[in-house]
């Protein structure tokens, strides 16, 4: 072989191992936008790369030492938030409503656990969305299909992706941040009256005697904290929050990374936790070559489709020095959860990989009824139940939860003590109850 092969099989070989926050634009990728005007593109990564942080590298540690606990079964993880966020729904209100109920359902998990709770908000970044189909009909139109406010707008005449889009995110996450960190740092559990805090969602959905008195024991745990004067407490007063979203806009995910100049080590500061979706999750793909090369704590969605080998795979491409804290395996696998997780626990236990463990009961669970996408209530519950079930059966340990919830009124989770649609009640009734 002539010098020149050689050095063009070095090249090839050192491709598959040099690591750039650009080098994920070497490999195919699903999901990202087809940008018309690159250079606008290529001002909006440079502006970008160039704005503050919105979280830092000594936040994103502290991250990864909780869920390195997590994995030691003495913390569990509460992930929640909107499925999208979106400008037209920016305001304070519902960065307060959101952020009471995430507090509120902390409570719940802290008082049920008896554990210590790391939460994650999926907020100040979740703005682009995976989409099954590139295309869709609207009014016997064929326009590309809506993937979230950083990507392309609702507007089904405007829909072409604008890569502007992710600078106006990037200023909403950092307003949406600014609150969420003014709540959580002056924010103290044993103050909590949930009389206050109900106002401020659907006022009928208090209605329910079970749910009523259901808060009337919250509350009371509530004031055992008070009347306990844990009031100096870090761990009962601290709510330290952090953010979380689908690192699914590789361009933006890129121009946030930062390298930490007393260690050397790249950060996504677009977030401290981000994670690979169910469809962009591809081995030789630029979602996983950017993950790879990150020191963020990773999610991995992973439905029943993914084979057991091919899940070992991924985790050693993500994590090669097998570190704790590093990777959680979000399952998300609807009714197919019993013939699909014990396989994988199973070999991930067998090939001594650290993982934490997380459901999301959501995302296997969609349905469309009468052409609106719908989730049952019932459905999420046995998924959850289901992953609690193996896990102990296992004697491994089921780290968390990962749900997507608003304190706003939304017809896609119905069921349970409220039926919000009463014209979906019939078919419950028939399927469900
Ligand atoms: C999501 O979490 O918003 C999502 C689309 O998840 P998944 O990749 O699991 O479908």
């Amino acid at each position: 072989m002539t010098f020149n092969k050689w050095f063009i099989v070095l090249i090839i070989i050192k491709s598959g191992i040099c690591w750039t926050p650009h080098s994920w634009k070497n490999k195919p990728s699903s999901q990202l936008p087809k940008y018309r005007n690159f250079q606008k593109l290529e001002q909006v990564e440079t502006i970008l790369s160039k704005k503050p942080p919105l979280v830092i590298s000594p936040e994103i540690d502290n991250l990864r030492k909780e869920l390195l606990e997590i994995e030691q079964g003495q913390r569990f993880l509460f992930m929640g938030g909107d499925c999208a966020e979106t400008f037209r729904e920016h305001s304070s209100q519902n960065i307060i409503n959101n952020y009471q109920l995430f507090i509120l359902s902390t409570i719940i998990l802290m008082t049920q656990t008896g554990k210590k709770i790391t939460k994650i908000a999926r907020a100040a970044g979740q703005f682009s969305k995976p989409r099954s189909d590139s295309v869709e009909v609207v009014n016997g139109l064929q326009v590309p299909v809506y993937k979230g406010d950083m990507i392309n707008r609702e507007d089904k005449h405007n829909r072409q992706p604008d890569p502007y889009l992710m600078i106006r995110a990037y200023q909403q996450c950092s307003e949406t941040l600014n609150l969420i960190r003014a709540l959580s740092s002056s924010h103290k559990y044993s103050n909590i009256n949930i009389n206050d805090w109900k106002t401020d969602f659907l006022s009928n959905i208090y209605q329910i005697d079970s749910l009523n008195e259901f808060l009337n024991q919250l509350q009371s745990s509530i004031n055992l904290l008070s009347s306990a004067e844990l009031e100096n407490s870090g761990n009962i007063n601290n709510a330290q929050l952090y953010t979380g979203h689908e690192g699914m806009l590789l361009h933006y995910e890129q121009a946030m990374t930062r390298k930490d100049r007393f260690t050397d080590k790249y950060y996504d500061c677009s977030a401290h936790f981000v994670w690979i979706g169910e469809r962009t999750r591809q081995l030789d793909h630029g979602h996983v070559e950017f993950f790879r090369g990150i020191n963020n704590p990773i999610g991995i969605k992973i439905s029943h489709k993914i084979e057991p080998w091919e899940l070992v795979d991924l985790i050693i491409t993500l994590n090669p020095k097998n570190e704790q804290g590093k990777i959680c395996l979000i399952s998300r696998m609807g009714s197919q959860i019993e013939n699909s997780l014990p396989d994988l626990i199973d070999i991930v236990q067998q090939q001594g990989l650290n993982v934490v463990w997380v459901c999301d009961p959501m995302h296997g669970n969609g349905k469309i009824v009468e052409g609106i996408k719908t989730r049952y209530y019932e459905d999420i519950l046995k998924e959850v139940d289901s992953f609690f079930e193996i896990h102990y059966q296992k004697g491994t340990i089921p780290g968390g939860i990962h749900l997507e919830m608003t304190g706003n009124d939304v017809t896609e989770c119905i069921g349970g003590k409220y039926l919000v649609k009463q014209k979906n009640k019939q078919f419950l009734q028939q399927n469900y109850l």
